[in-house]
Parts: C-alpha cells; structure tokens; sequence
C-alpha cells in the first residue's frame, strides 16, 4: 500500500509546496503541516511564504485570504466543498445594502467572510484581535461588525461599545454547544477550567473561565498551573492541547445532539490526507479571485495586519 505521508512529502519536494493547516484540521493532517496556526497566524504566515504552491487544509475562506495575499502563488484547496456557515451566513447583496444604509459606519468584518465581504469592509479582524482592533477605534466612531453575532457582542460587552451595529451570523459548531452539558461536566470535574472561543453563544462565554482564538486557548492552557479543561471550540483543537501538554486532561464539550461527545466542523473535516495527495499531484483545486476584487479586499486585510503589527499582535 501507498504511504500517503512519505508521497505528500515527496511531492511538496518535488513541487517546491508547503501545507498550511488550521488547527480544527484532522491530527494526521496537523501532523504533515508545514505551518499550523489559528486564522490570524496563517494570514500572516502566507505573507512570507517562498513556496511556489501552498496547499490549503482548512475551509475556502481561508485558501481565499491567502490567495489574496500572495496572488503570484498557486493556492489549492483539496475539497471545494470546505466551506464555512459563518461565511454562508452573510451574502454580498445583503451586507451591502446593509453598510449603504449607515453611511457613516467603519465596518469591521471576521475574517470568516468572502472576498466580496472584504471588499465591503474597512478592516478585517480574526477572533485573536477583534477587541484590540475594536478598542483602536476611536469611541465615537459608530461601527458595522459583521458577521458573527457571538463574537460581535461578546467585543461590544467587553468594550461597552454601543455604537456597533452586529450582524446576525454564526458558525453552527459553536452554536451547537450545549450549555446543560457542559455545566453536567463541571459537576463531574468540579477543578476543571472552561475555556471557550468566542464564537459560541453568551450564556456559555458566561461560564467561561477563559475566553479566546484557537491560539489564544493553547497558550493559556500551557501557561494556566489548572491540569483539567472543558474545551468549547472544535475537537480538532485537542490533538494540539494533548501534545503540548500531554500531563494534562483536556474534555471536549459536546454538542446538544451528539452521541460522540464532540463536537466537529463538517467542512473542515472534509480534508483529509488523500485529498491532500491528490491536491498535490494534480494540482488542483486552484483557488482564483478575480484580481479587481481581490485589490479591494486586499486592503482590509491589510488594515488588519498593519494594525496587528502596530499593536503587537
Ligand atoms: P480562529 O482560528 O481565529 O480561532 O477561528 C476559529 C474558526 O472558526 C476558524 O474557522
Ligand atoms: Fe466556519 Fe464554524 Fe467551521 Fe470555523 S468551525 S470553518 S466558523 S463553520
């Protein structure tokens, strides 16, 4: 039999390729990256790429980011169908009547957006620096926060900003998290922290201990002295969580409905290590954007990641 790992080497050799996994990705597949990260590294990690293809594992928002950023590289992504609810939950038509009928409103939109989102924002944002980039804005500039409502309010209750308007997506994994649930387990692990992303819903951000990106949530987990967590986020995170701290006890928070216990992106866990081979060999499927909207687009991601670097993010 064929050993995929050791034939996906061989052809980003062959290919001058590297892979870029988010961390919600399958731990075989975190395994073979070249670079893991949560959106806002990856956004970032695309920008000083030498390769000549990036291979995508992770959802077509993101394959569209970098494509974006780095137009001259060829950007696959091996399943089309890695989509993203978040992203389905805020049509172009919409946004923009929506932004037409507050002039006056700076919009900041997630990263979890299309290209034509992009274009229709003024500064993009990720989970790891929405409230710092909201912060930066002066107070009395009202603001369009688009598109996950979780995320939005949970930034405008930190910042008591009233002043933003919150579109009303969200991501069906972090909405599916059962509040009910996860307080039982907290009964079983009284110790346990609860460490949640802020896409979820606010009654669970209320029992958080920690609330943050992917990213955010591994570094305070490594530096938190507690050895038992209750993660609220995608159960890929895990595979991340049990090796760096492989001491520590980590219990995925289940969904409402779920006999597993766990809780998966359905697009993100379309790749998979054949997909990625196949990706490669055949070089597909290319991700295009048609250049005058990426330019337009281009410049709010760029918004986000000079003040990233200003503020030191
Ligand atoms: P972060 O990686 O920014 O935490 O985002 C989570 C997510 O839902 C990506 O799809
Ligand atoms: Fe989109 Fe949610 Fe999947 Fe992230 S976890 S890719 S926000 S559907």
């Amino acid at each position: 039999m064929m050993d995929l790992v050791q034939e996906i080497q061989n052809l980003k050799k062959e290919k001058n390729a590297v892979i870029l996994a988010h961390y919600y990705q399958a731990p075989e597949i975190q395994d073979i990256a070249d670079y893991i990260g949560d959106s806002l590294a990856l956004a970032k990690i695309s920008t000083q790429l030498t390769a000549d293809i990036v291979v995508f594992a992770g959802v077509h928002f993101m394959a569209e980011t970098t494509k974006i950023l780095v137009p001259e590289k060829k950007v696959l992504l091996p399943d089309l169908n890695a989509g993203c609810s978040l992203a389905d939950s805020c049509k172009a038509a919409d946004f923009e009547k929506f932004t037409r009928a507050h002039p006056n409103h700076l919009v900041i939109s997630y990263v979890n957006t299309t290209a034509e989102i992009k274009a229709l924002t003024d500064i993009v944002c990720t989970s790891g620096n929405a409230v710092q980039i909201v912060k930066n804005i002066p107070q009395d500039q009202p603001i369009i926060f688009g598109p996950d409502r979780n995320l939005g309010n949970y930034v405008k209750s930190i910042l008591g900003r009233e002043n933003m308007l919150v579109w009303d997506g969200a991501c069906h994994v972090h909405e599916e998290f059962s509040l009910e649930k996860i307080l039982e387990l907290k009964k079983i692990h009284p110790q346990a922290k609860i460490i949640a992303h802020p896409e979820c819903k606010k009654p669970i951000l209320l029992v958080a201990d920690k609330i943050g990106s992917t990213a955010e949530l591994l570094s305070f987990i490594t530096k938190d002295e507690n050895d038992t967590f209750i993660v609220v986020t995608e159960s890929g995170i895990l595979h991340q969580m049990k090796k760096m701290e492989p001491s520590k006890h980590f219990i995925p928070a289940p969904p409402i409905d779920s006999t597993c216990g766990c809780n998966d992106c359905k697009y993100m866990k379309l790749i998979t290590l054949q997909k990625i081979y196949d990706s490669l060999r055949e070089e597909k499927f290319v991700i295009e954007v048609e250049p005058a909207l990426a330019a337009k687009a281009r410049k709010s991601i760029d918004a986000m990641l000079r003040i990233s670097k200003e503020l030191g993010l």
